[in-house]
Order: structure tokens, then sequence, then C-alpha cells
């Protein structure tokens, strides 16, 4: 089952080339990938949404997700390991940028409420490739906070069987814990995927994007 009828997500990859904000060429990649005026985001790991009233509004804002009822103006965010998460209804979409620290501060939650002011009806949402628990060892000071903030479902052990965290995991309470039940999940490691870049497996500060809009 697919998303409602008008939504659009679309996961790039490197074949699509580096979707980094700034990076030499960037917008002509934008535009081979999803030919529309996007909204992309100077991320910061924090809980800021735009609200995109016409395609290409607020480009370049300094925020961590975007949510948009119009036709044809595409949202993305850009990522090296963190979760992109797209959410979508009947008439609105959104995305978000979601690493641990923007679990942390309610982005998921932030952009579910966004798109919910936009359309009416059940959300759906879909995780796209971020790194994953056994590729993911992390201090367990800031495993607690991340399951402090969404639930013990974060934790988890890394193949060599060090504490890690699940992103993924934590996506997926954020959303259900604001209301979103249905949600896919693509299941690639960044880090173990030749076909994505990753900042933890090689310092790539190349990004692939997510990108979702509402097509007529
Ligand atoms: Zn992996």
């Amino acid at each position: 089952m697919g998303p409602p009828e008008r939504a659009r997500v679309r996961f790039s990859d490197c074949s699509d080339g580096d979707l980094a904000a700034g990076a030499p060429g960037v917008d002509r990649r934008r535009q081979r990938l999803v030919d529309l005026p996007w909204t992309w985001l100077r991320q910061v790991h924090g809980r800021e949404v735009v609200v995109v009233d016409h395609p290409g509004a607020h480009a370049g804002a300094t925020a961590d997700g975007a949510v948009t009822s119009v036709t044809g103006a595409a949202l993305a965010v850009q990522v090296g390991d963190c979760a992109p998460v797209a959410v979508f209804g009947a008439s609105a979409v959104g995305v978000a940028h979601a690493g641990w620290r923007g679990l942390v501060a309610g982005i998921v939650p932030a952009v579910v409420e966004a798109v919910r002011r936009l359309t009416p009806g059940p959300l759906q949402a879909v995780i796209g490739p971020c790194v994953r628990p056994p590729c993911y060892a992390f201090g367990p000071d800031e495993l607690d906070q991340v399951a402090s903030a969404v639930g013990d479902t974060v934790r988890a052990r890394t193949s060599a069987g060090a504490p890690a965290l699940d992103l993924a995991a934590g996506v997926r309470a954020a959303l259900a814990g604001a209301g979103v039940d249905r949600c896919d999940d693509v299941a690639i490691c960044t880090v173990c995927s030749p076909r994505h870049w990753s900042h933890r497996r090689d310092g790539s500060v190349a990004r692939q994007s997510l990108v979702a809009w509402m097509a007529p």
C-alpha cells in the first residue's frame, strides 16, 4: 500500500549525487531528482518547522522540518546517517530531519502536528535510510536522554554487543505518540549500504535527500 494518492515521496541515493546544502552544482542535481521548486533547510537538530505556502517558500530556512498542502512544492531534508521522515495525509505532506538530538527536541511530533493542521483524516509516515543499531554504538548517558524522550524502545546493541541507539525505533515511537500508527521503513542502514552516503562510515560530508510533495 502506497501513500494517499496525491502524496509523493522520493529518497535519493549516491547515484543522484551529493545533495548537501551548498555542494557545488547542487541546484542542478535537485532539479534532476525532482523538477519542482525546492524548500531545502539549514538543519540544526532542533524542532523548528516551516509552513510552505507557495512552491520554494522558506528555501534555506534554519529548521528541521517543513510541511505543505500546496501542489508542486518540493520539501526536502538532507541526511548522512540521521533519519529522513515523511508524514502525509489526504491533502498535505511533511518532512523531518531526525537525528538523536532532534528526537529529544521533539521534531517528529512538531512535524506531525503541523501536517495535521493542514489536512483532515489519518496520517501515514515512512522512515528512509539511516544508521541502524548494529552500526550505531551510543554512549549510555545520551542513550538515557533519548530513552527518556521517546521510550526504552531505542535501547539496542551493536553487532559487537555494545550499547546502541535504535534511531528508527525512536522515530516510530515518536510518530505513534503523535497519533501516526502506520509507519513504513525502507530498512536500509546507511553505514552498511554502498549506495548511500554515510558520515559514520567514512567521514563523508555528502548527503542524500528525502523529497516529498503533493502532486496535482
Ligand atoms: Zn549498518
